[in-house]
């Protein structure tokens, strides 16, 4: 039987970067994990693509995926629901490769009681100073919006505790660096390669 993949959570506060980081992950050809496309309910912004950014769904549909268990995790974030389909997640672990989810952090919480197991990276900002700047540049959102965004940001820094590891994204090319560096390492964690050789041996 092959080893399970790895599950790798990139979470943190709205604006720091997440979907930005991940983007320039997955534009790298050494980057092996498998991303997991999330399904939401907020309308595509100009340029995203159903299917490729995120499965796009009515609130209907959406709450239909969660009375039906079809979603590892789910949060309603700023008026809209964004969810990690379970049978893509678990198809891909057990296929042996390394699943990427970036999400929100209400959502990072509970794969966390579902996945202890799981790599929790917390991307942080420089300062909040920049956060804000970030969110206002993207020019996507209302500034009622920017409000809502950076409230939830101040609190949602203090979460970083519940994380095993924080990059700082001061370049999106060293937090990319970072986190694949990580990835190797947790891959190298003796836990998980006492494991197989347990297996190897027949110990376990
Ligand atoms: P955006 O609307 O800017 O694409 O995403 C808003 C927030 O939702 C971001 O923080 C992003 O990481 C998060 N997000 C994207 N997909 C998911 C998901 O499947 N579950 C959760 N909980 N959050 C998600």
């Amino acid at each position: 039987m092959k080893e399970r993949g790895l599950l790798i959570v990139l979470s943190g506060p709205s604006g720091v970067g997440k979907g930005t980081v991940r983007k320039e992950l997955f534009s790298q050809e050494d980057t092996n994990f498998h991303y997991s496309i999330s399904m939401t309910t907020r309308t595509p912004r100009e340029g995203e693509v159903d299917g490729i950014d995120y499965f796009f769904k009515s609130r209907d549909q959406f709450e239909s995926l969660i009375k039906q268990n079809k979603l590892l995790e789910w949060a309603e974030y700023v008026g809209n629901y964004y969810g990690t389909p379970v049978d893509y997640v678990e198809k891909t672990l057990s296929e042996g490769k390394d699943v990427f989810l970036e999400i929100e952090v209400q959502g990072a919480m509970q794969v966390k009681k579902a996945f202890p197991e799981g790599l929790f990276i917390f991307l942080a900002p420089p300062s909040l100073q920049e956060l804000e700047d970030r969110i206002v540049n993207r020019g996507t959102e209302s500034k009622q919006l920017v409000e809502n965004r950076m409230n939830k940001a101040r609190d949602e820094i203090f979460l970083m505790n519940a994380y095993d590891y924080v990059v700082i994204n001061d370049e999106i090319s060293n937090a990319c660096d970072k986190i694949k560096a990580i990835v190797v390492a947790e891959h190298c964690r003796r836990e998980r390669v006492e494991a197989s050789y347990k297996k190897m041996v027949g110990v376990e």
